[in-house]
């Protein structure tokens, strides 16, 4: 099994160690060549107008359309998954996106005095407790379609109640970082979803 991080802007390295300790060796992707040859990629946390910009120069906005629309399993974290939503909210008029994941996402919507916190989020599908969940400034869902599976949403706080993941068929999505903090519940996820599509 082949598993690829999408290795142009974030924490690309990140992902690549929480898929080695799943025990997977996973590669990053930068061109179409490399894109043709993984069973699965990872989508990183980063910059979502910027991961936008490069995937055009580097020629992957379409490959990766195609090979999602062909039911490539894809999970995005943060910019990922902004990457795979239908519809942006607060983007850039000029930012693309993979499309994919029917929902309507708000990029940094946690608000901009609040760059970043911590909270739990428990994951349908994921045994084991809630997460204890990093958000960056994240985007959260705002609307999902039919065909999609709201997996998880802050428990607490002001935000609590907001959807933070999500699944439709082959794509996940997270708000948070699993990346960051060591729980490779996420990954490990991913992994068996990519194994189940081979
Ligand atoms: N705010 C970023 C964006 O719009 C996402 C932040 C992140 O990935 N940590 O892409």
């Amino acid at each position: 099994m082949n598993i690829g991080v999408l290795a142009l802007q974030g924490d690309v390295r990140e992902h690549l160690s929480a898929l080695a300790e799943s025990d997977v060796l996973a590669r990053p992707v930068r061109r179409p060549e490399e894109l043709a040859d993984v069973d699965g990629l990872v989508i990183p946390g980063g910059e979502s107008t910027a991961i936008s910009n490069l995937a055009v120069s580097f020629g992957l906005l379409d490959p990766i359309r195609k090979r999602i629309a062909d039911g490539m399993p894809v999970y995005g974290s943060c910019a990922g998954m902004i990457m795979l939503a239908g519809q942006v909210l607060d983007g850039r008029p000029d930012q693309e996106s993979f499309q994919g994941i029917d929902m309507t996402v708000r990029r940094n919507a946690f608000g901009r005095q609040v760059d970043s916190f911590e909270a739990s989020v428990e994951i349908e599908d994921i045994e084991g407790g809630p997460f204890h969940a990093v958000f960056i400034r994240a985007p959260w869902v705002e609307a999902t379609g039919r065909d999609v599976r709201v997996l998880g949403r802050v428990a607490e706080g002001a935000a609590a109640g907001r959807i933070v993941a999500v699944r439709q068929g082959n794509l996940l999505a997270t708000a948070f970082h699993p990346e960051l903090t060591g729980d490779l519940r996420v990954h490990r996820y991913f992994v068996e979803m990519v194994r189940q599509a081979l």
